[in-house]
């Protein structure tokens, strides 16, 4: 079977004796954040969480130091949503690698970054949209953010509870996902975000509506992901978001819709947040967009992106790397292929299918299924099961993220090129896992 499309081919102990050797140099050369991170995950879950090392990735295979062989039902957090080293995607890079690697960004730029930014302005709900690439999802976001600004003079931002938007200093002022991130560099974040409820239920709604600020006249936006998913897969119940977005209109606050996750077909949609009728004035995009190199954008129209036409010098907001020709080739390839392959239809097809074994499945331990196309989660009884369903189907040859503040969340975003057979593995791994009481 072509690596791609294999089944899981897994030895214990993960790591092994080659891996093992890379954690200790990882460790030995990493931000000591992350050694210490495994280890207290080690004695909170009583299982070893030292990771494996990466040396090959095609379609939804992964293959370790160890020669082991994974399904990545994570798409590398997202990014390989048409599979891990898509073909065509390959072959962009190395064909732009061989004529134009670098050039001068906003000042002089490549034939190949206009492409794509005219790309995705037509990709985009707006007749007349405006188009910034940068590298990170939280680029993105900055962007967004620093355009609501620009254009509302307002500093203050709606954001909810459980939201994870990206850790540099804007997008971190406005993540709720955690305290533990903001908390260490509160002093040097300007403190303008105001943590609305995320509501569970409809039975939430009300008390989540009645936790948005009385008076909006400080605020200049509103900031959502259509589905939270570090957050653990937190859909918003009917109404919820349009009701945010009204009032926010209402009061002139600019909209922005995160889709650095949920967007460019991991729904079954390009956009999650226009698809549910909200409407938003600025999308985010990152993850899938470079098929695997760093590209990120921040789209909207030309109404709100104007306000970028004020400074009247230098442009104020550029990076060395914004819109790289390998990354802009990259990123043409992975439209063209979700675009000729439909993976929108694919993506809500297998999403389905996917949820439905589960469903059917019923693995012990797991009390919902939420999903949306390729976005899934699946509750766990109690908290830090995700964490240790995860190593449980890392042992079984599946790659899996935990979610939630809880860890309580067992996070999938598997590439939409994921088999029937692969799929049907991963639920007798799950049953297994969830069986096995870890
Ligand atoms: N927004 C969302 C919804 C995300 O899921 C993420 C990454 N998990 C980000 C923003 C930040 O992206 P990056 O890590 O590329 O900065």
């Amino acid at each position: 079977m072509d690596l791609g499309e294999a089944l899981p081919d897994v030895r214990r102990p993960i790591p092994n004796e080659a891996g093992r050797a890379w954690v200790e140099r990882l460790a030995a050369s990493e931000c000591p954040a992350l050694t210490t991170r495994r280890k207290r995950r080690a004695e909170r879950t009583g299982a070893s969480h030292d990771p494996i090392v990466w040396t090959e990735a095609r379609g939804a295979n992964v293959l370790d130091a160890d020669g082991n062989r994974y399904v990545d039902m994570t798409s590398g957090f997202g990014v390989a949503f048409i599979g891990h080293g898509h073909p065509a995607v390959v072959e962009a890079v190395r064909r732009q690698a061989g004529t134009l690697m670098h050039a001068l960004g906003d000042l002089h730029p490549s034939t190949v970054k206009i492409e794509l930014l005219e790309r995705l302005c037509r990709l985009s709900p707006w007749d007349d949209a405006r188009a910034m690439l940068s590298l990170s999802g939280a680029d993105a976001i900055t962007a967004a953010l620093k355009t609501a600004m620009l254009a509302t003079g307002k500093p203050g931002v709606i954001t909810f509870e459980g939201s994870y938007h990206g850790l540099s200093y804007g997008p971190l002022a406005v993540s709720g996902y955690s305290d533990r991130f903001a908390k260490p560099f509160v002093e040097q974040l300007g403190t303008r975000a105001h943590f609305a409820h995320w509501p569970r239920s409809r039975d939430e709604v009300s008390a989540a509506l009645a936790s948005l600020p009385n008076d909006l006249s400080a605020f200049g936006a509103v900031i959502f992901e259509p589905i939270q998913g570090r957050g653990g897969v937190r859909f918003p119940p009917a109404g919820f978001l349009e009701a945010v977005v009204e009032r926010a209109r209402a009061h002139g606050l600019v909209v922005i819709a995160d889709e650095v996750l949920s967007g460019l077909g991991r729904c079954g949609t390009w956009w999650r947040s226009v698809q549910a009728g909200l409407a938003p004035d600025l999308l985010c995009v990152g993850k899938a967009l470079g098929g695997g190199l760093p590209v990120s954008a921040c789209l909207g129209s030309e109404t709100v992106m104007r306000a970028w036409g004020a400074p009247d010098q230098e442009a104020i907001h550029t990076g060395t790397f914004f819109g790289d020709p390998l990354g802009a080739a990259a990123a043409l390839a992975s439209l063209d292929v979700i675009e000729k392959e439909d993976l929108l239809t694919r993506a809500k097809e297998s999403g389905d299918a996917l949820a439905l074994a589960i469903r059917e499945a019923s693995p012990a331990g797991v009390t919902e299924v939420r999903h949306e196309g390729m976005m899934v989660g699946l509750q766990m009884r109690e908290p830090l099961d995700g964490l240790r369903i995860a190593r449980a189907l890392l042992e079984r040859g599946y790659l899996v993220l935990p979610a939630g503040a809880q860890a309580d969340v067992v996070q999938l975003t598997p590439p939409v090129c994921l088999t029937g057979a692969q799929r049907e593995g991963f639920v007798t791994a799950l049953s297994s896992s969830a069986g096995a009481g870890v």
